[in-house]
């Protein structure tokens, strides 16, 4: 019998930010992917270049709902869940319901299609973290009744459900903690800081900083994100793997960043309150990736932010022309 080399990829939230790079990525690599999504979050500007290619399939269907899929399944990323914390907090109970009976359908179907399957965890798995650089025994400090607390938990718990399915059930699981990672298509009105920064400075609107602005976060350019989930997903691991770029930045260093790169004259600061339970420091430990997947970020803050405001630069264009022509 002759191996099948291309494979058969599920990519569920495939039209949202991290999904649609991941859906090009495979079908550049001549592989059959069809994306799953329910347009919560997602964009269908994100895989509309796509929707010709016969190797393409588009499924508007959430991942909560039982569904028949036919024909086999090699792999499953699953990437559906709004990651933006003020799209996840509108339907705090939709996005527990994601994390957990979404996750577990895509299990059952991992363990009837005999496929690998990879979770998008999430540094938020850590919490408000008391220890700077945080590694994968880092139990966390989440609050359970908090307005994070649908998505932190609910990606806890699914983190529960591929260790479980992976030990009892046999399937081969692949769990990875996602560190904030940026780049072109995440949605411009997302809310996340770096589209938020990234467009008022291009509109020349001031920059919102919650609270003083010197919390900190660690950026991965969304290059090397997909570089680690596909090794991870080679890899033979299935416990947790941090995946990030441990170059810590204050908020306000990155809006600094921010205003250079676009030339942005009018936006000044604009200091909001800082929403409930926003950590304080967020840093990834990547000893694990490097040594299991040989996977170390090679994209700087500076070189990954000239591209996303190239690519957003284009995006509010594009946008500002349909508009108008659809306001004619
Ligand atoms: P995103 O919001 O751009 O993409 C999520 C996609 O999932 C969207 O297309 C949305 O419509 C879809 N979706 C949401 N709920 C669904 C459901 N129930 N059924 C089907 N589709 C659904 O977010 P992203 O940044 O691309 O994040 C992708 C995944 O990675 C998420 O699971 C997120 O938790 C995880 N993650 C991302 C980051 C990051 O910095 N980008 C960090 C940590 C974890
Ligand atoms: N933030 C900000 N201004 C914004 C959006 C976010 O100062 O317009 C801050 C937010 O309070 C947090 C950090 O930037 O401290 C990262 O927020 P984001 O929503 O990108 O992701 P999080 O890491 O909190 O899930």
């Amino acid at each position: 019998m002759v191996a099948r080399r291309e494979k058969v990829i599920l990519v569920a939230g495939g039209a949202g930010f991290v999904g649609s790079h991941l859906c090009k990525k495979f079908l550049g690599q001549g592989h059959k992917v069809t994306c799953v999504d329910n347009f919560l979050t997602g964009d269908i500007s994100n895989v509309r270049a796509l929707l010709d290619d016969p190797n393409f399939q588009l499924l508007r269907h959430d991942i909560c709902d039982p569904h028949k899929w036919p024909g086999p399944i090699d792999e499953i990323y699953n990437m559906a869940c709004a990651a933006s914390p003020s799209r996840y907090q509108s339907d705090p109970i939709h996005t527990a319901k994601t994390c957990f009976q979404g996750t577990l359908n895509l299990l059952d179907l991992a363990e009837e299609k005999n496929a690998r399957i990879l979770q998008s965890s999430t540094s938020e798995v850590y919490g408000d973290p008391e220890v700077s650089l945080q590694s994968e025994d880092y139990l966390g400090n989440v609050n359970i009744c908090g307005p994070r607390a649908c998505y932190d938990e609910g990606k806890r718990i699914s983190e529960t459900l591929m260790w479980e399915y992976g030990t009892h059930r046999g399937v081969e699981t692949r769990i990875a903690r996602i560190f904030n990672t940026y780049g072109p298509y995440m949605h411009p009105e997302d809310g996340r800081v770096v589209s938020n920064f990234v467009v008022q400075a291009l509109q020349g609107d001031d920059i919102t900083i919650y609270g003083t602005g010197q919390q900190t976060r660690s950026f991965c350019f969304i290059s090397d994100l997909v570089e680690g989930l596909t090794r991870l997903m080679a890899s033979g691991e299935k416990m947790p793997v941090n995946l990030g770029n441990p170059v810590e930045f204050t908020m306000l260093e990155l809006a600094e960043q921010v205003i250079a790169k676009t030339g942005s004259r009018g936006s000044k600061l604009a200091y909001q309150p800082l929403p409930q339970d926003d950590p304080q420091q967020r840093r990834p430990d990547i000893t694990r990736a490097k040594m299991i997947l040989d996977w170390a970020p090679r994209v700087s803050l500076s070189d990954g932010l000239d591209m996303t405001v190239s690519w957003y630069r284009d995006r509010l264009i594009a946008d500002r022309d349909a508009a108008a022509i659809a306001g004619q």
